[in-house]
């Protein structure tokens, strides 16, 4: 999954950037609000954290450019006034949740969770693919029962597969949602990752459950 972060004050942008690329997300963070639109309007982004308050230009006129252009990634607001004019501005403007500062990281992450599920239709934070169970909170996996030690990139390709399941996805498009903007990787690298997962998904006899579209891409079914 690839988040987005836009937020003027250093310290907390360092601290939630942080804390979504330990949760498993490719994170680009911008300063100033010309940079986060440029940013929000270019990247392929699972979830977009906006504050209201930047230099430039703000969350709210940020949030309404997109929303007008048809861009309908999910964003949560970050505001630091807790008022009810704020906060239905903002719910206005096109946004999916909002969080008000000083708030715990734990919730943030909670929050961008239960974006990027809403975003793919999956209620259930538990995904269930064939016999593979997806601990999304967690980032556990297992197969039959037995648990599969995978990689913070690996794993982060198996859930991206798992929220698109039974759809082919280009590798241009896993490449996007696994990687940040300043990422450099050799061209093959989700070809790469996709035959490691497949080999520990297999370990013990399992079907194959990724699946070579050629020229397409892969499909998880
Ligand atoms: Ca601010």
């Amino acid at each position: 999954m690839r988040a987005l972060l836009v937020e003027d004050y250093a310290p907390l942008r360092e601290t939630v950037a942080q804390a979504l690329a330990e949760a498993g997300f490719a994170v680009d963070s911008a300063a100033e609000g010309g940079e986060g639109l440029w940013y929000a309007q270019s990247g392929a982004y699972d979830a977009i954290v906006l504050d209201i308050g930047l230099p430039g230009r703000d969350g709210l006129s940020i949030l309404r450019t997109l929303r007008k252009s048809g861009q309908t990634t999910p964003v949560l607001l970050l505001t630091a006034r807790d008022t009810v004019a704020d906060r239905v501005a903002g719910l206005d403007a096109g946004a999916d949740d909002y969080l008000i500062k000083p708030f715990a990281l734990e919730e943030l992450l909670a929050r961008v969770r239960a974006l990027v599920r809403r975003k793919y239709e999956a209620t259930d934070p538990v995904l269930h693919v064939r016999d593979v169970e997806i601990d999304t909170v967690r980032k556990q996996v297992r197969r039959g029962g037995r648990t599969i030690e995978l990689t913070a990139r690996e794993y982060a390709l198996l859930e991206f597969l798992a929220l698109r399941a039974g759809q082919v996805v280009s590798r241009t498009d896993i490449w996007e949602h696994l990687y940040d903007f300043h990422a450099s990787a050799e061209s093959n690298v989700v070809d790469v990752y996709v035959g490691y997962l497949r080999r520990k998904l297999e370990e013990s006899g399992g079907t194959r459950l990724i699946h070579t579209r050629r020229g397409l891409g892969y499909v998880l079914e």
